[in-house]
């Protein structure tokens, strides 16, 4: 039986270990992670966590005793800092050197640092993992100031966390409008809207100069314009960059993250990579690639690798799909709009429930739901099924959305 080897102890990496053990893997199974915890969930991080809502117990994939209970020998707080492919063995910081039948990567991303001048000041943070949001959440008190430099989704969820914690917040963006890499333009107002409304204040289009302090310790950002946002503490959210490094040592191809196939296999037969460190296909999207990191993604991977070394049939690809709660908001969507040539709205924003449809030809390629979960799941199996639909009949919000299918 085969020795499996998993480096990344997170979403991905724990998902596979419990899956192979399901699908009845007898071989041993080795989970290697540099973090101290078990692996866990990332997105109450910014959310239910942040606002202390839950606690890290609850945050964990499974409890602790689950790993000795299946015979996964897990190995924290330890990073593995290179992989030999020819030797098919890892080396652990530790000096320890491990020998693999099957390597799968899940080492996951980490948060892009913002390189301009005042960066190593105290009260500039990242968030990536529990440390990193219990440093956060300590910095959260009452009444203080935070900036958050980057309106995507990680800064927007803690703008709401922090709103709710009674923080001043500032959320600095470069783009002309938030969400703009990840969400369409009618989000992006809708989410703006949402977000002054319950007292943060947003700047779109600014450039940051860099961070300034006093006696070491954040006061404020400069922007090119020459204002000063004075503040107490900043968030940089400004993405995440894949944790390839030793992949790409390894001799992997790494275009922007592990290249793999739809089964996750790298270059290398006897390597795998899931998560968010891989450049992977999105087979019911053509020959696109790109890196997605969401935790249905990290799950599909982790389906398909654990069949893929227990030989079972692959699994049949799933349409990407991802979630963010902000308020009272829950915002699904499936599927991603590549080559949409129309999109439709179905329901008005003023209710705060409303739907945008993406839609090529009579396909819908993605949904961007706004407390509209029926929706988000009827246009997740119509672009999984690739079912045609009378377009016109969307935005009539008297008719239900099962009448728009041929
Ligand atoms: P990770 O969970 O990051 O795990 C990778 C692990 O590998 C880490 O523990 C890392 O320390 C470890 N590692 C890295 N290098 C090494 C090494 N050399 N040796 C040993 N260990 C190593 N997704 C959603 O779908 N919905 C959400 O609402 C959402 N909210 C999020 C909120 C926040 C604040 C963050 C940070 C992420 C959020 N995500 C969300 C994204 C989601 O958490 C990720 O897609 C998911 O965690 C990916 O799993 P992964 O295993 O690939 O990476």
């Amino acid at each position: 039986e085969k020795h499996i080897v998993i480096v990344g102890a997170g979403h991905a990496g724990g998902t596979v270990a419990a899956m192979l053990r399901q699908l009845a893997h007898k071989g041993r199974i080795t989970l290697i992670g540099e973090e101290m915890l078990a692996p866990y969930q990332r997105p109450p991080l910014s959310k239910d966590f942040l606002k202390g809502l839950v606690d890290i117990e609850s945050l964990k994939l499974k409890h602790d005793e689950f790993y000795t209970a299946h015979a996964i020998d897990l190995k924290l707080n330890v990073a593995v800092e290179a992989i030999d492919p020819l030797t098919k063995t890892v080396r652990c910081q530790t000096g320890e050197i491990l020998a693999y039948d099957i390597l799968i990567i899940a080492t996951g991303a980490r948060a892009r640092p913002l390189d301009v001048p005042g960066h190593d000041l105290a009260g500039i943070f990242t968030l990536r993992n529990v440390a990193d949001a219990q440093a956060l959440r300590r910095a959260l008190e009452p009444s203080c100031r935070l900036a958050i430099i980057g309106g995507g989704y990680v800064g927007l969820e803690v703008a709401a966390s922090a709103r709710a914690l009674g923080v001043e917040v500032t959320v600095l963006e470069r783009d002309t409008r938030v969400l703009a890499r990840v969400a369409s333009p009618v989000l992006s107002e809708f989410f703006i809207e949402q977000h002054r409304a319950h007292g943060v204040e947003i700047l779109c289009g600014v450039n940051l100069l860099g961070f300034e302090g006093c006696q070491g310790k954040l006061s404020g950002i400069r922007l090119s314009d020459g204002r000063l946002i004075s503040c107490d503490s900043a968030l940089v959210g400004i993405g995440a960059q894949p944790n390839e490094e030793i992949a790409r040592r390894a001799g992997l191809a790494c275009p922007g993250g592990i290249e793999v196939d739809e089964a996750t296999r790298t270059s290398d037969p006897f390597i795998y990579a899931i998560g968010d460190v891989t450049f992977r296909p999105l087979p019911l999207y053509g020959s696109h690639k790109c890196r997605v990191e969401s935790v249905p993604s990290a799950i599909e991977q982790a389906k398909q690798v654990a069949h893929a070394i227990v030989g079972r049939p692959p699994p049949p690809p799933e349409v990407p799909w991802f979630w963010s709660d902000q308020y009272n908001i829950k915002l699904q969507i499936a599927g991603i709009a590549i080559g949409a040539d129309q999109n439709i709205l179905r329901g008005t924003r003023a209710d705060g429930k409303f739907s945008v449809f993406h839609l090529r030809g009579d396909h819908v390629v993605a949904v961007e739901a706004i407390n509209s979960t029926p929706d988000f799941m009827l246009g997740r199996q119509l672009i999984a099924r690739k079912t045609p639909i009378l377009a016109n009949n969307i935005n009539d919000i008297s008719k239900p959305l099962k009448e728009t299918i041929y």
